[in-house]
């Protein structure tokens, strides 16, 4: 069978191959790209599989990035793209159930396949496009079916973070788990406490996020792997992400971005923790200190919604980021947003910086040599009363109101 490979991606990408074979290496695009190719989805990086070994590729391409050549991966840089460049290699024994303890170069791309995870993942094609599917991938991606390359227990004993991979990959493609490929993981669930947390996350985030959530989001549960997840032995965890579900449901229809501070914020809405919980479970999760305060304002700014708290004051608070997400969150779950959106876009200010007069000022008008607690409290005040539209952010206003406010 030939692939089309009119895409931009892989036209970019040809020189790049072309190099190799040119020096006499055998050289592949790998993995998802081939897979999202054969299912016409957007493409959003390409892996390329070689015969050349780490130092070979690094002699061949002037600027590359060494990002584990011991395992035989290495990035070249090339008019200005990253392609992650994989030498063909076999793994030894896994004895930790999370990395090979080592890894052997081979010369042959059919080896190279073996070790690879899911059978859709496991294609390959070359530069004209010619495709080589050893372990029957394109009847996988035409019957929708997550299936382990080889024997399922084995492969999820070698390398436990493959169960997560099995799940998100069928949220991401609406696709089923096959059913020995599904039964592995249910016998071998608890095997999942062996991986890192940080490489859970990425799986979890794209499960998540993935466009057939709302088809599939019963799978952790099903599979069992859902209660080794930290804060998912909650009993309510099922429920929570069923719940999740329907609220993803109308953006995914409507092609909506699904933020990742979004989604677990309402996901932890429904697992119903307080804010201390919250910031404990997103922390757990190694979750960035960025992503955590995103998440919590979420939160905040839905819980005042829904308790019909939220004001000029309590809006203008927010990042424009939060609340952009959140109404249009709410918008598409037909919560009239009219009003807010009127508020937010006719903030009179949009930060503290732009009143007229600062704390310097303040103290100046006030004949004070030192600041403290009353410039900051003023302030506020100011800043309250500009923002609620009882007072213009003019001077001569502002020294009146300060006057009134010291009577
Ligand atoms: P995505 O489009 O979501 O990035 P992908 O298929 O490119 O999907 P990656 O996680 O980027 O997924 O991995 C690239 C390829 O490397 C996979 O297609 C698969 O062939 C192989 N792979 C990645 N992780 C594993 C693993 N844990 N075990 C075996 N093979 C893996
Ligand atoms: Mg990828």
């Amino acid at each position: 069978m030939w692939l089309d490979l009119k895409n931009k991606y892989f036209t970019q990408a040809m020189p790049v191959m072309s190099e190799l074979v040119d020096k006499g290496f055998e050289a592949y695009f790998v993995g998802g790209c081939v897979r999202d190719l054969l299912l016409d989805d957007p493409i959003h990086d390409i892996d390329i599989a070689t015969s050349a070994r780490p130092e070979e590729i690094q002699a061949i391409f002037p600027s590359t990035i060494d990002v584990g050549a011991e395992h035989g991966t290495i990035i070249v840089l090339y008019q200005q793209q990253p392609y992650e460049i994989t030498t063909f290699r076999t793994e030894g024994k896994y004895s930790d159930y999370r990395r090979p303890d080592s890894v052997e170069f081979v010369r042959d791309l059919k080896e190279d396949t073996l070790r690879r995870d899911f059978t859709i993942n496991a294609m390959a094609c070359d530069l004209d496009g010619k495709l080589y599917d050893y372990h029957g991938g394109f009847a996988d991606l035409e019957l929708g079916l997550i299936r382990a390359v080889g024997d399922p227990s084995a492969r999820f004993q070698e390398d436990a973070l493959r169960m997560m991979r099995a799940v998100r990959f069928a949220s991401k493609l609406g696709f089923k788990i096959e059913r020995a490929t599904f039964s592995a993981i249910q016998s071998l669930s608890e095997l999942i406490t062996k991986i890192a947390i940080e490489r859970i996350r990425i799986e979890m985030d794209k499960f998540l996020i993935g466009d057939y959530f709302f088809k599939t989001y019963l799978s952790l549960q099903e599979t069992g792997l859902i209660v080794y997840l930290p804060g998912f032995s909650n009993p309510v965890a099922g429920q929570a992400l069923a719940d999740l579900a329907q609220d993803l449901k109308p953006m995914i229809e409507n092609d909506m971005d699904r933020p990742l501070p979004l989604v677990w914020a309402l996901l932890l809405g429904h697992l119903g923790l307080d804010t201390g919980a919250c910031k404990k479970m997103l922390r757990a999760w190694t979750h960035s200190n960025q992503m955590i305060s995103e998440t919590l304002e979420i939160i905040e700014f839905l819980q005042e919604e829904s308790r019909g708290q939220l004001n000029a004051w309590s809006i203008y608070q927010y990042s424009d980021l939060t609340v952009e997400r959140c109404l249009s969150y709410l918008q598409v779950h037909g919560v009239d947003t009219h009003d807010y959106l009127t508020i937010w876009q006719n903030l009179p200010i949009k930060n503290r910086q732009e009143i007229v007069m600062d704390g310097r000022c303040l103290m100046a008008y006030l004949q004070m040599d030192q600041g403290g607690p009353i410039i900051g409290r003023l302030l506020q005040q100011v800043e309250k009363a500009i923002v609620q539209g009882e007072l213009m952010n003019q001077e001569e206003a502002i020294k009146e109101f300060i006057d009134q406010y010291q009577d």
